[in-house]
């Protein structure tokens, strides 16, 4: 591929390409209304995929106690955060306008401490129910759910692998959920992966497979092993329609939780979110979901990492997978560990051509300003990688291109929301988290 024939093509890429920190609208963004057709996805999917994780709630409340709170439904706390919004204005010039912070806590979701106990829980779910559903162990949708923790049920589940590639989060998804279930869970890990997500694994009875290599390795040998035993059930993170669903149930558990903090989404008061982004499944089943709930009156934002922002390449050249990080002399190495991703999804860029508002990027050390900030003014943690997400918030704030955005859409800032979806953090141990708070990268 031709760096200097892409640039002149794209412009933006100049920057992307010399690692600064971008912000990026996406030109392509229309009515929702005119997109929505045209989608291989739509509304009944996600009420399908939300149905069926009522139907496993009784399972997973016997399987996880943790999740008894919530009658078995993995679901995170939104909580207003203006002290990280006033510190965001005094420290770094970015002023919201009278406009609301919100943190969505994915990082404290049940089960996998990350943004991926949706998408990854979810599939595990539903291929368990076809198997079941197909081998009579469960007799129907109205079947007794709970019985898929029983003796008979875990025997059969034994039979059969469930295997992942996985810069850590996914693999730690997958994987607890499972080995809960019975099944051989095998999570092929990057190099990047943190020992302490390989320990907690193995601890949990999940066989973890190291490479050298980057992710898109691991999950070539992860595929490559999985196609070549029948009975063996490879997650597919860049192409599979289950997980990014599983994403997309986010959006209708948000908007009651909005609600009840009295948010009013319409014309006149704009919803802006921003999630950081790897391979692209999470943020694009996030957005997708809140687009079918909010259409044009949400502003969806992905973050990445300047040294891995395969998801802006992909979307801003259009060639989606046919393009990495490595193309334009990144190198795709970020202590952003759950985005460390150098090919996006076809599959989702696809579907977000037309849906996604744009991109920022930063640099790896605001990763750990942002994380030590959240931590002084809220005491919240979040892992470094969710962190991206303030980046959104300050481009929002005061990028020059964020500005023409909000001019030419006639965006009332004063009476806007915004969301920072923190994506991971409840299970990083308290030894590593010392480690992130120690850690001052050079700008
Ligand atoms: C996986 C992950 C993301 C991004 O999800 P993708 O589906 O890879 O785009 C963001 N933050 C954290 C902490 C993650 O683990």
């Amino acid at each position: 591929m031709d760096i200097k024939q892409l640039i002149a093509a794209h412009p933006v890429l100049a920057k992307v390409a010399a690692a600064e920190e971008t912000v990026w609208i996406n030109p392509g963004l229309q009515p929702f209304a005119s997109v929505r057709p045209t989608l291989p996805v739509g509304a009944d999917d996600i009420a399908d995929a939300s149905a069926r994780l009522r139907r496993f709630a009784p399972l997973l409340q016997v399987l996880f106690p943790e999740t008894e709170d919530r009658g078995g439904i993995i679901e995170s706390p939104l909580t207003e955060i203006p002290h990280m919004a006033a510190l965001l204005r005094e420290r770094y010039g970015g002023d919201l306008s009278g406009g609301r912070l919100f943190l969505k806590r994915d990082s404290d979701l049940a089960v996998a401490g990350s943004v991926k106990a949706r998408g990854g829980i979810y599939e595990v779910l539903k291929h368990s129910e076809d198997l079941a559903l197909e081998a009579g162990i469960l007799t129907g949708y109205d079947d007794d759910y709970t019985r898929l923790a029983g003796p008979r049920a875990r025997d059969f589940f034994a039979r059969y692998k469930v295997q992942v590639g996985s810069t850590g989060n996914l693999g730690v998804s997958i994987g607890i959920m499972s080995a809960a279930l019975g099944y051989r869970a095998i999570v092929h890990m990057s190099a990047d992966a943190k020992q302490w997500k390989k320990d907690y694994l193995r601890a949990h009875g999940v066989t973890v497979v190291e490479y050298d290599g980057d992710y898109g390795r691991a999950v070539e040998q992860g595929r490559a092993e999985s196609d070549a035993d029948p009975m063996s059930y490879f997650v597919d993170d860049e192409n599979s329609k289950d997980l990014f669903l599983g994403y997309a149930v986010a959006a209708e558990r948000l908007q009651k939780q909005l609600t009840g903090a009295a948010v009013t989404v319409d014309e006149g008061h704009p919803l802006f979110v921003y999630i950081p982004c790897g391979v692209g499944g999470a943020p694009g089943g996030v957005a997708f979901g809140l687009k079918e709930r909010y259409g044009d009156n949400v502003h969806v934002f992905f973050v990445e990492p300047t040294q891995a922002p395969c998801m802006l390449l992909g979307l801003a050249t259009g060639l989606h997978n046919g393009i990495c990080v490595q193309d334009v002399g990144l190198t795709g190495l970020t202590h952003a560990d759950g985005l460390a991703v150098g090919r996006p999804s076809g599959f989702v860029g696809r579907v977000m051509e037309h849906l996604v508002s744009g991109e920022m990027t930063l640099a790896d050390h605001k990763l750990y300003d942002y994380m030590r900030a959240l931590w002084q003014r809220e005491e919240i943690f979040i892992e470094p990688s969710s962190c991206a997400a303030f980046q959104g918030v300050l481009d929002a704030a005061k990028s020059p291109e964020m500005a023409a955005y909000i001019a030419r859409h006639h965006l009332p800032m004063d009476h806007a929301t915004h969301i920072a979806w923190a994506t991971g953090g409840k299970l990083v141990p308290q030894a590593q988290r010392e480690i992130f708070f120690g850690t001052h990268l050079a700008e």
